[in-house]
């Protein structure tokens, strides 16, 4: 009886291993059991275009400027962003930055930094998407704004690996992110809760800004980083508007996110 205990404890702990989890980071971002259905293996069509390949173009930035998921897709992408495809897509992105980073020459100045967005990159808002339709119903930005301000985001455990990593090696974070100076308190708690302790700057979006888009925004702010002496090594973001325009770094590293669009 014993040694049948034994047997089944390592292979369960061979699963957990296999599928890249620990104790310490639980599998799941958000606590939603996978959905099933035909959406699960990427067989729903919107017009003659399977939901893997809509995800596809949306990652390649060959789809664009789209304003919802598919109603077709919306399980699909469900199922992607609840399952371990997303975290193992993640995963490989924040793999070849580490390497990346890794094999730098580094001046330990503390003038090298690492821009890292913050929504669907260094927090998840899964938790909200999972219940406002995966991206398949319009943006409410009061709805979305009242999630925002309880501050209780968790982290993409991928991200947070990455960026513990980073600052281990030397290279300092700025976060930089669209959301508004009125949300920057909730937004640094939320960081700190979610275990982002420190960072070199925390840049919020000026009302300077509200006619332009999120490439000219960000461009600009990454602009006055390097104007002011920091060496942008690495760019990290979920959406191609924040790798996208000018002084995008050294190197940019695009996360999955087919949940939304933003230029
Ligand atoms: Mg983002």
């Amino acid at each position: 009886m014993k040694s049948l205990l034994l047997t089944l404890l390592l292979v369960a702990s061979a699963v957990a291993t296999s599928h890249g989890t620990s104790r310490s980071e639980p599998y799941l971002i958000h606590p939603l059991r996978l959905k099933s259905g035909s959406g699960s293996n990427g067989a729903s069509l919107i017009k003659g275009i399977n939901c893997a390949s809509w995800r596809l173009g949306v990652e390649a930035h060959n789809i664009i400027d789209w304003k919802t998921v598919p109603q077709e897709c919306e399980e699909y992408v469900g199922n992607y962003m609840l399952g371990l495809q997303y975290r193992q897509d993640s995963q490989a992105v924040t793999r070849e930055a580490y390497l990346y980073a890794k094999s730098l020459n580094l001046s330990r100045d503390g003038k090298d930094i690492w821009v890292f967005d913050i929504d669907e990159t260094s927090l998840s808002n899964l938790p909200y998407y999972a219940k406002h339709g995966f991206g398949a119903v319009p943006y409410n930005a009061t709805s979305f704004n009242e999630w925002v301000e309880v501050g209780v985001a968790p982290a993409l455990p991928e991200s947070k690996k990455l960026y513990k990593k980073l600052l281990s090696l030397g290279i300092n974070v700025v976060f930089l992110t669209g959301r508004p100076l009125s949300q920057k308190h909730i937004t640094a708690s939320n960081l700190n809760l979610a275990g982002y302790h420190t960072w070199t700057k925390l840049i919020v979006k000026d009302v300077s800004f509200t006619d332009k888009t999120a490439v000219e925004y960000k461009s600009a702010e990454r602009r006055k980083l390097e104007k002011s002496g920091y060496r942008i090594v690495g760019n990290i973001g979920d959406q191609w508007s924040d790798i996208l325009g000018t002084n995008t770094g050294h190197r940019t590293f695009k996360l999955p996110d087919p949940l939304y669009y933003i230029s």
